[in-house]
């Protein structure tokens, strides 16, 4: 059998000795499973696709050397060959770009940066010296549609202001090159059916950049959760704050960002409460705020608290707020424990706590598990689906219902009542579970 075949269950009858990728992993105290162990179940390619050199789809298997009780390190990476990387035009050299997604690039495996697409020419020659992108690869706004005669851009990544990536990812699908789209994926529904509708009418693929998606911590929690681990969820809390300063930049223009906290960083609680609980909500209830006279919230709400009610019965309350200091957590409360997540929807540092009781006792652990890089393991996912042609976990669909659901709260909030949600989502929204080193 090879891992390709395991299943969990077959994987654990095994205890490690047959299976050749370094084995075993820490069964904690409570029996649960680290994290480790499960990424070793990694499947190796299959059917690999005219890009994959022969050769190259095996994974580099070493001998077991620490025993079945140490914590084991992840799978021995096995990156594909740079010039047999998917590669990416990244469009739009702001924050995001070149804080995370350009560094991200150079640790990915199935990824690689060969084009660039930006507005400002000093930045953007300044840029390809640094990560050794070639001349003829830099584009403006104006030379994007030529992307289309770029052979070794196989996908373009649109990190420009909200207001601006409908545009683009229709003009990117004509070029006939799949596309990857930052959240929030446009400005209201209306336009997620458009860009839906160019990127199935080109035949490209198109995935929104739901990095928590491929978060290890967050991926454990959405398992305890959804296999009832510390019993029924009921309820959810959910937080993502942080502090603006310039009323100026294009956050704070309705025109640029559609809205304000809620699409930008709310849209966080939102989206990973439908994730953890693999379910759609069916009813909303929302309040909204922002300070008379503070200058940054003249267009743009500072304040969004909302609840959801899914179909389970679970209520989740979420909030998000413009104007205090950062915070980004959430907590899921279940019959029998809690799960808590600290520095939720940050790049890094997640910290997921559970308890549960015992007897008399409450029992509390922290679960550990290895740190990835989230935008290497999402450009690697949309890579993978390329490679092997297949639907991205979060697709534009994905996108499309939080929008829809955003579109619902605002209503609520300036309704002041619950909005019922009665569109119909077909299921599977999503695509299949996605295959990450972790
Ligand atoms: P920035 O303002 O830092 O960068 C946006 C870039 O877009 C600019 O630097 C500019 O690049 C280009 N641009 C083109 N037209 C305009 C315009 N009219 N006004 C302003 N910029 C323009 O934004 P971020 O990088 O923070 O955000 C970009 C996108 O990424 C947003 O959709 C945001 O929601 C998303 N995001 C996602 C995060 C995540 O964790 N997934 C985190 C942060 C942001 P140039 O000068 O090269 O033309």
């Amino acid at each position: 059998m090879d891992a390709e075949h395991l299943s969990r269950k077959d994987f654990l009858s095994l205890t490690g000795k047959t299976v050749a990728l370094g084995v075993a992993g820490t069964l904690a105290a409570n029996g649960l499973l680290h994290q480790n162990v499960l990424a070793q179940t990694r499947p190796r390619a299959v059917s690999p696709p005219a890009k994959i050199p022969p050769g190259v789809d095996e994974p580099i298997v070493l001998e077991a050397w620490k025993s079945d009780v140490d914590q084991q390190s992840g799978p021995t990476p096995t990156p594909l060959p740079p010039d047999h990387r998917i590669g990416y035009a990244v469009v739009g050299l702001g924050h995001l770009a070149l804080e995370e997604i350009l560094p991200a690039l150079s640790s990915c495996e199935k990824s690689r940066l060969v084009a660039l697409v930006s507005g400002s020419p000093e930045k953007l020659k300044k840029v390809a010296a640094q990560y050794g992108v070639a001349p003829q690869n830099c584009y403006s706004y104006d030379t994007y549609d030529q992307l289309k005669n770029n052979p070794e851009v196989d996908v373009i990544y649109i990190v420009l202001p909200n207001a601006l990536h409908k545009d683009y990812v229709v003009r990117g699908a004509k070029t006939g090159k799949h596309i990857l789209c930052e959240k929030p994926m446009a400005v209201s529904s209306k336009e997620c059916e458009e860009m839906i509708s160019a990127c199935n009418a080109a035949n490209v693929k198109l995935m929104i950049a739901y990095r928590i998606q491929y978060q290890p911590h967050n991926r454990k929690l959405r398992e305890f959760v959804q296999n009832k681990t510390f019993g029924v969820p009921k309820l959810i809390e959910a937080c993502n704050s942080q502090s603006s300063a310039n009323p100026a930049h294009w956050r704070h223009k309705k025109a640029l960002a559609g809205g304000g906290a809620l699409p930008d960083i709310g849209l966080y609680c939102l989206n990973t409460n439908r994730f953890i609980l693999g379910e759609e909500p069916i009813e909303v209830f929302a309040y909204q705020y922002s300070t008379p006279g503070n200058p940054l919230f003249t267009e743009v709400e500072e304040l969004m608290s909302w609840q959801m009610r899914f179909p389970s019965g679970v209520i989740a309350s979420s909030s998000t707020d413009y104007n205090v200091h950062e915070s980004r957590r959430y907590r899921v409360m279940c019959e029998k424990g809690w799960l808590n997540m600290d520095k939720a929807y940050a790049y890094k540092g997640q910290k997921l706590t559970t308890a549960r009781a015992e007897g008399k006792m409450e029992r509390q652990e922290e679960i550990g598990l290895a740190e990835t890089n989230q935008f290497a393991a999402e450009m690697d996912h949309f890579s993978d689906c390329i490679l092997k042609n297949k639907r991205p976990f979060t697709p534009g669909e994905e996108g499309l219902q939080d929008h829809i659901l955003m579109e619902a709260i605002y209503q609520s909030a300036k309704e002041g009542r619950p909005v019922k949600l009665t569109h119909k989502v077909n299921q599977p929204l999503r695509g299949p579970e996605p295959e990450l080193d972790a």
